[in-house]
């Protein structure tokens, strides 16, 4: 756990500190700039991505990290109730899932959460690109919580390992522009979300928006009445996106960082 935290508050103010220079950089510039901010920002926060990408891959450790310590002290409910690995390791996988399902919904009824995530759903497309859109913010917020749960829990160390692999893998799977043959689609969405089942949730309508909110099992979707099985203008005929930022320019790398902190002409963001 220690590492973790010591990198969270590391990145927090080191975004900070990035935010706070380049404010200064903005209101009070000591020379002026030779080629502008235009031409370089998106390359130089290019390097965003790849940390993002580290952060994607590394930082999932972290949790399994705080697993394998909830395992060496015995930590945790399922630790607690002697539960057998292949048991606690299959609860702590349902457990999890439920867990990042529970933690979508929250992430769209609570407004700064909303900001956070909405510039997941401002992509005015979707495609694979997109199951990797996510804030950084929200990322961290979110192994966060994952962490909680283990430690909680006392998740065992190797449900925690392919839960968040399958988490990236389905990810990417639920998101992508795939066409699956309609009998396969229907019989997958029992087991998995489809990208058929997602599509749904990337909707401009608010209440298309507001549903199918797994993202590995779709039962819980079913089971709190969150399932929504088309859009109905049709997969061809719904637009995709949120009422705000709807210009092009706003799928610029930097433009997407800094949405939770801007709003877009005074449109409902839903
Ligand atoms: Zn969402
Ligand atoms: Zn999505």
């Amino acid at each position: 756990m220690e590492p973790t935290v010591e990198a969270t508050v590391r990145l927090i103010v080191a975004a900070a500190m990035f935010a706070g220079m380049a404010g200064w950089e903005v209101l009070a510039p000591r020379r002026r700039l030779s080629t502008g901010r235009a031409p370089r920002w998106p390359n130089n926060l290019g390097i965003v991505v790849v940390d993002a990408l580290l952060v994607r891959l590394i930082l999932p450790a972290a949790a399994v990290g705080a697993a394998l310590y909830a395992a060496g002290h015995g930590i945790g409910l399922f630790h607690w109730l002697n539960l057998r690995l292949s048991v606690a390791a299959l609860l702590g996988f349902l457990a999890l899932d439920l867990i990042i399902y529970a933690q979508h919904v929250v992430f769209h009824h609570v407004p700064w959460l909303w900001r956070l995530h909405r510039m997941h759903h401002a992509d005015l497309d979707i495609d694979v690109t997109t199951g990797l859109r996510f804030h950084p913010f929200e990322i961290l917020i979110s192994l966060a919580i994952k962490i909680a749960a283990v430690m909680a829990l006392g998740i065992p160390p190797v449900a925690v390992f392919v839960f968040e692999m399958v988490l990236n893998a389905t990810s990417l799977f639920n998101h992508s522009n795939v066409s699956l043959l309609p009998g396969v689609e229907r019989r997958l969405r029992f087991i998995v979300v489809t990208p058929d089942m997602h599509r749904v949730h990337h909707s401009i309508v608010r209440a298309e928006t507001d549903s199918n909110f797994g993202f590995n099992l779709p039962w819980w979707d079913r089971l709190f009445g969150t399932h929504r099985r088309e859009p109905a203008a049709g997969h061809e005929g719904m637009t995709i996106g949120l009422p705000i930022f709807r210009d092009a320019g706003e799928l610029r790398l930097d433009r997407l960082l800094t949405q939770p902190f801007r709003s877009d002409s005074g449109q409902p963001d839903r």
